[in-house]
């Protein structure tokens, strides 16, 4: 069998007691179980940066999706800095920034809104793009996203999603690095909110029914 090219934490063995864990005191509520240790996470973020740092060889601009990605754009991107090969390769990189909007509480809807100049998106052109997006759910907001940015030409563009979350309403895009796939359940913390809340949570947790209410629109 050939390996995932993830760390699957669907099974429900992957759940910890958020108990086990430093959670800041104005969440203690909210969240239920951990799903993903924030030192996971940056293990897990050293070996995408090692993958990325040996498969490039051009100047890589590193396109974060604002805000969910932002996080993981930023740990990724010092991994990378401090990745060389064996052979004292290292890689350059430069940074782009996007703001991308899909959700209404816990709800794709569907409508994706990109925000980015005409200007700015001139800088796409010929050259290597690599998306830095926090999780693919139904998938709809990256094909958007992909087909928006094939008119401003860009040489080639991949996507790094720190997860996928495996579920029916897949419509079965993959990115090209993913870090964990997830359970079909709406995930918060590092970054990724619930109507912004949440984002200053290390862990990827699992929120619960107390947090869902408490910060419902
Ligand atoms: P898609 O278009 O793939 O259905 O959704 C992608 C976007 O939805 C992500 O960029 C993210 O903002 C949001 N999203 C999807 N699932 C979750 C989740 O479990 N938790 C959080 N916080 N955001 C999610």
């Amino acid at each position: 069998d050939r390996q995932e090219p993830w760390i699957d934490v669907t099974q429900e063995k992957f759940n910890y007691d958020s108990d086990y864990f430093v959670i800041p005191e104005h969440y203690e509520e909210d969240v239920g179980n951990v799903l993903i240790p924030h030192g996971l996470i940056m293990d897990r973020i050293n070996k995408l940066a090692q993958l990325i740092t040996s498969e490039f060889n051009e100047r890589l601009t590193v396109c974060c999706v604002l805000k969910g990605g932002h996080q993981f754009f930023a740990d990724l991107v010092n991994a990378i800095k401090k990745r060389s090969t064996q052979k004292g390769k290292t890689l350059p990189v430069s940074f782009e920034f996007i703001r991308v909007k899909s959700y209404h509480n816990d709800q794709s809807t569907g409508k994706v809104q990109i925000s980015l100049s005409e200007d700015e998106l001139k800088d796409f052109k010929d050259k290597d793009i690599l998306i830095v997006e926090d999780i693919i759910d139904t998938g709809r907001t990256m094909k958007a996203l992909l087909e928006f940015l094939k008119d401003y030409q860009p040489r080639t563009v991949k996507v790094a999603s720190l997860l996928v979350k495996k579920t029916p309403k897949s419509n079965g895009y993959i990115p090209d690095y993913v870090g964990f796939a997830v359970p079909d359940l709406f995930v918060v913390g590092y970054c990724l909110d619930y109507n912004d809340y949440f984002r200053d949570l290390d862990h990827i947790c699992i929120i619960s029914d107390k947090g869902r209410a408490k910060y419902a629109l």
